[in-house]
């Protein structure tokens, strides 16, 4: 614990992934002054994941009461569809969610005004109040992992479409021929340019498994084939961001995700080749995420905090 006046305010976060989740206690001016990880346990069901959500965030407040702190408020961010307006988690492929109302239950359980959002959406409003997209009006979060969403984010919150399915850069195709995606349909852009698909695609054609980071890193030792497959791979990124750049015109991309740990050797080329697709529309600036996996849990503060106003 940092230092903190006594019954200084903090929010409750919890930022909920498919195998783990990152928990907060944060002031209100961003600062984190207690965190933690749990296990998910998704392949113990849904009902269960959510009794350990309400467990850790009663176990959160409590210590926050504990240390001199008053919890005000908590927010939750979930992976999957998320009805933010109404609070409830409405679909997730990885936890089972269906139509959970877990802002409801977490405010009943806590006492405390709540705030449910969807991961991607509070990782980006995280990344452009207080990361990479800070003092910037019109900021896309790429988050490129193991899928590939976005958040539109501008002048500090980001919308969440009108079923809680905005942002789904993923799944636009953009290869006809290519690999069939989760979502069924063939050559969308997470099946081609998700960390997950890079490296899969290298070992396939190679036969000895290998990450994305791995991949990139023999790309720049020289390796012809991880060359052709980072390259396809940026390509097909590029295709992506320039569509939702027609569409979004925003100041800066913020890319995430475990794809953007490869740094220059994914920007450089990456920036290059959107250059290359630019006719009209303003060339956005390329940035790395600031905030890696704490993004999702400050974003969650952040929406917390929202929720006060
Ligand atoms: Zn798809």
């Amino acid at each position: 614990m940092t230092d903190a006046p006594d019954g200084a305010p903090v929010v409750v976060a919890l930022d909920v992934g498919g195998t783990g989740m990152k928990c907060a206690l944060v002031r209100p001016d961003g600062a984190v002054v207690h965190a933690e990880r749990h296990p998910t346990g998704a392949e113990r069901g849904p009902a269960a994941v959510v009794d350990t959500i309400l467990d850790v965030a009663e176990g959160l407040a409590g210590k926050a009461r504990a240390e001199g702190l008053t919890p005000v408020a908590c927010g939750i961010g979930v992976p999957g569809l998320v009805d933010e307006a109404a609070g409830v988690a409405v679909w997730s492929s990885n936890i089972g969610f269906r139509d959970v109302p877990l802002r409801e239950l977490a405010a009943t359980r806590l006492g405390l005004p709540t705030a449910l959002g969807h991961d991607v959406r509070v990782g980006g409003l995280a990344e452009s109040r207080l990361g990479a997209g800070r003092g910037v009006g019109h900021v896309l979060f790429v988050a490129v992992g193991t899928g590939i969403a976005t958040a539109h984010v501008v002048g500090g919150s980001a919308a969440a479409g009108a079923h809680g399915a905005a942002g789904e850069l993923g799944h636009i195709q953009v290869r006809p021929d290519g690999p069939r995606c989760g979502c069924g349909r063939p050559g969308c852009l997470e099946a081609v340019a998700s960390a997950s698909a890079v490296g899969r695609r290298y070992t396939e054609l190679a036969g000895t498994p290998l990450t994305a980071a791995e991949v990139a890193d023999r790309a720049a030792a020289g390796d012809e084939l991880a060359g052709q497959v980072w390259r396809e791979a940026v390509e097909a990124l590029a295709d992506g961001l320039a569509t939702a750049q027609a569409l979004y015109d925003v100041e800066t991309m913020v890319i995430g995700g475990g794809l953007a740990r490869a740094g220059a050797l994914l920007f450089d080329p990456l920036r290059a080749a959107l250059r290359e697709r630019m006719t009209f529309h303003r060339e956005p600036r390329l940035v790395a995420a600031a905030l890696g996996d704490e993004a999702g849990c400050l974003g969650a503060a952040l929406l917390a905090l929202d929720r006060l106003e």
